[in-house]
């Protein structure tokens, strides 16, 4: 509960957590961009069923406002409830930073059974409505278990649910330990399919990141066609900023991969850095924004990809601004001096 001297403040991040419950702790997914796997560690601490739906018990009873829906039945990932290493000795020895990448270890038990049990008795409580799932869906141990997706899709969408390709290219994917995107569209298959039958109109919501290292202008072109050929039109996007104890934090600050054997020579990562590299990274995520148009064709031109300018449906942006249409005032912006990240 808010401190009461906050009185009838909103207050955006107590409006997200205040019907969500916590199932576990950490996370086995490595990816390099994020420290989860750094501060909460790798192998999962699960809660017991009865403490989460006792928790839920009390949220129905004592928080004000419920209305009977969760909203978020997860934690740093929503599916990796009693996920483990077959074997405690393994797993105690072993050295890789993730258990999913570059593919699922064949030493990981990916048996959903457990989370779609909690998932069926909590939403059996009396006065619970519906529970949503609003953390990250790891989606390529998601296929492993269709029985999961199919409950998720059945129950536990409200209309749209996220989850973080990242990308869609292997350069950026393989600095970021991230599965291919061959691996969405499975899960995409098997979300379709299962929300049909459940008579439901649904849709993913992909998350990409812009100038991650070891992103090109070229990687940036090639998902910014992609989202325009599955329609996607991304209103808020995310540019990489290197946060403390991420291994792609050391990728921005030294130029090599900690992925793989430093040497002194070679080994380079290309990083964008510059203000204007990342401006350029972003405007391809929002492709269809006029604003970008400008940017983006001195950035094709340059490529060499004046093919893409044009009206047509193979096209990315069109040659002209629209009608009436006028630049927007720069805005204002503090410069971040003591850390040296730019604006
Ligand atoms: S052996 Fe495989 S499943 Fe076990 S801890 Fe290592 S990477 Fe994870």
């Amino acid at each position: 509960m808010p401190h009461p001297s906050y009185r009838e403040a909103r207050i955006p991040a107590y409006e997200m957590i205040r019907f969500s419950i916590t199932i576990q702790r950490g996370c086995f997914g490595g990816c390099s961009f994020c420290s989860i796997t750094e501060h909460e560690g790798r192998i999962i601490q699960s809660r017991s069923e009865g403490s989460i739906l006792r928790e839920i018990e009390e949220v129905r009873d004592r928080v004000p406002g419920f209305t009977g829906v969760i909203s978020d039945l997860g934690g740093p990932t929503a599916n990796m409830y009693r996920l483990a290493c077959k074997s405690r000795e393994v797993e105690a020895a072993c050295r890789r930073p993730s258990c999913v990448y570059p593919g699922i270890c064949d030493n990981l038990n990916t048996d959903h059974s457990p989370l779609i049990g909690l998932y069926r008795k909590a939403r059996a409580l009396p006065g619970i409505k519906k529970v949503l799932i609003a953390s990250g869906v790891r989606y390529d141990l998601a296929v492993e278990s269709p029985q999961y997706v199919k409950e998720l899709a059945t129950h536990h969408v409200g209309g749209r649910l996220k989850i973080a390709p990242e990308h869609v290219r292997q350069g950026p994917l393989s600095h970021m330990m991230k599965p291919g995107i061959g691996t969405y569209d499975r899960f995409k298959e098997l979300f379709d399919r299962y929300s049909e039958q459940a008579g439901k109109e649904q849709y993913l919501i992909p998350y990409f990141i812009a100038a991650h290292p070891g992103t090109t202008d070229e990687d940036m072109m090639e998902l910014a066609l992609w989202l325009k050929r599955k329609g996607f039109r991304a209103d808020q996007v995310q540019a990489f900023l290197p946060s403390p104890m991420a291994s792609a934090t050391a990728m921005y600050h030294t130029g090599k991969s900690p992925l793989r054997k430093v040497k002194r020579q070679g080994g380079e990562v290309a990083t964008p850095k510059s203000p204007k590299v990342r401006k350029l990274h972003k405007a391809f995520l929002r492709y269809h924004d006029p604003d970008n148009w400008p940017l983006l064709r001195r950035a094709l031109e340059r490529m060499g990809r004046r093919d893409l300018i044009g009206y047509g449906e193979r096209h990315l942006i069109p040659p002209r601004q629209p009608a009436g249409w006028k630049p927007k005032e720069p805005r204002k912006r503090f410069r971040t001096q003591h850390t040296g990240l730019p604006d």
